[in-house]
């Protein structure tokens, strides 16, 4: 496995051409300095529990593609309130990006997930939440049931173009009326001879502006509501597939959010992804590993924020000295980067355990509830020390501050997660 995993990253390495660097100096590379690794930066390549070499090369090509192509237009993006899904997911699908432990005979480079946590844990570099979150939907919310239950003819229509970055993806999971209770959706799928006609809504759609599939749930049957359930793939294109609107939002800002409406959409039975009814299942096996890559995901930003705020505190002065020598100051960052050294251990070791095979689902819940509330009491330390500056649009704290105020919510609410935990301790009322 490492030697072919040394000869694919080697491989995407070279694949990687670098393109214009392009934008502008904005008042938070101003007064921050990013260009610079973390002193605090645990990442080291010799001795890593779970990183090898090749984890190391992987994560360094993908850097220079978020420094080249990504960061210098992030601004921008984010005040136009979306970027261009297409023409970045092209970049990292060239770069084999997009497919890391997805089959190579579909594009993907058939690695284990311990690479796709490398990828998310790089990806965290990016300066906002939002294009990580739209990476993030294509990689591991809206494609694992397809590649591990899907015909190989929906395979190759839906999977190996997303892996390569010529189709965008999203995940029509949520309602208007169902979120956290997800099998209480109301969007429904009727058979009609080897079609299905679907009627509905979905809410939150991630993407769901530019996409060009969704990884649609609906119900296909009126039995009980864990089994009346399939994941079905859905062109966008299709009559009858309505954009309502694109939602606006406090934080995510460059990452494109829709509500989505079905009229009488007519799809082909074939494109259920593996067996009628069981979609309910599908979408539940795959959030092991979307929560693991959501806490990776944030992990660096966490790391940056602290730095950034180290950095600034160090030379702004008040009272006469700096505010980091404030002992408050030093010492509240000291306990926030304990805590997310902590942090990266449990999701270290729930990556160890995962790719050997156990069930982490106890362990990728605490993560994922540990990451959400972490990043709210991290962001708003920091951000307290940056003063008014911090309140300011133009630095990353503040950024970070509105972004990751989702993790508590999204892909499972911080209650789901702790209603989760408690089954595992069977504390549960019976
Ligand atoms: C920016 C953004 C992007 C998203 N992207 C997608 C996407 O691409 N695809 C998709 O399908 N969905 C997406 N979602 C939806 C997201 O997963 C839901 O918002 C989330 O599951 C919560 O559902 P809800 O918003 O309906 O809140 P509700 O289900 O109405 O819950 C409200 C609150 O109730 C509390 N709660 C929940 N369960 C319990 C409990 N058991 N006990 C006590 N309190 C509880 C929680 O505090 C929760 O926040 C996205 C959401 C946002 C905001």
């Amino acid at each position: 496995m490492a030697v072919r995993a040394a000869g694919q990253i080697a491989g995407i390495c070279h694949l990687y051409r670098s393109s214009s660097l392009g934008g502008f100096r904005t008042l938070s590379q101003n007064v921050s300095s990013s260009k610079h690794t973390p002193s605090n930066a645990p990442e080291t390549t010799v001795d890593h529990l779970i990183y090898t070499p090749e984890h190391f090369a992987l994560k360094e090509s993908i850097k220079k593609i978020i420094d080249q192509e990504i960061n210098p237009h992030v601004d921008q993006w984010e005040a136009e309130g979306k970027f261009p899904a297409h023409r970045i997911f092209k970049i990292l699908g060239n770069a084999g990006i997009l497919g890391v432990n997805k089959p190579v005979e579909y594009g993907g480079l058939g690695l284990d997930f311990s690479y796709s946590v490398a990828v998310s844990e790089e990806l965290g570099n990016i300066r906002c939440g939002g294009i990580p979150m739209a990476i993030g939907v294509q990689t591991d919310m809206a494609t694992p049931a397809l590649a591990r239950f899907g015909s190989h003819e929906l395979k190759t229509e839906f999977l190996l173009p997303s892996i390569l970055g010529d189709k965008v993806a999203c995940l029509g999971v949520s309602e208007v009326g169902a979120g956290s209770d997800v099998s209480s959706i109301m969007t429904k799928a009727v058979r009609e001879g080897d079609e299905y006609v679907i009627n509905g809504g979905k809410m939150w759609t991630t993407n769901g502006t530019q996409a060009d599939w969704m990884c649609l749930l609906a119900n296909t049957s009126d039995g009980p509501p864990h089994r009346n359930k399939s994941l079905i793939c859905l062109p966008m294109d299709l009559p009858g597939v309505h954009i309502a609107r694109q939602i606006d939002k406090m934080g995510m800002r460059s990452s494109d959010t829709a509500e989505v409406f079905f009229d009488d959409v007519r799809v082909p039975s074939k494109n259920v992804i593996g067996q009628e009814g069981m979609g309910f299942t599908y979408q539940m096996l795959q959030f092991q590993e979307e929560r693991l890559w959501a806490v990776a995901n944030t992990l660096t930003t966490m790391d940056i924020v602290i730095q950034e705020t180290i950095d600034y505190t160090r030379q702004r002065k008040i009272f006469k000295m700096p505010v980091l020598h404030h002992q408050t100051v030093h010492f509240r960052l000291a306990e926030l980067q304990t805590e997310v050294e902590l942090l990266r251990s449990l999701l270290h070791r729930a990556t160890a355990l995962f790719i050997k095979g156990n069930d982490v689902t106890k362990l990728a819940s605490m993560a994922k509830l540990k990451a959400g509330r972490l990043a709210r009491e991290l962001g708003d330390s920091c951000l307290q020390y940056w003063g008014g500056m911090g309140f300011t649009n133009d630095v990353l704290v503040s950024r970070f501050y509105r972004d990751s105020r989702l993790i508590s919510i999204g892909g499972g609410a911080d209650e789901v997660m702790l209603g989760i935990i408690c089954k595992y301790m069977d504390t549960l009322p019976k």
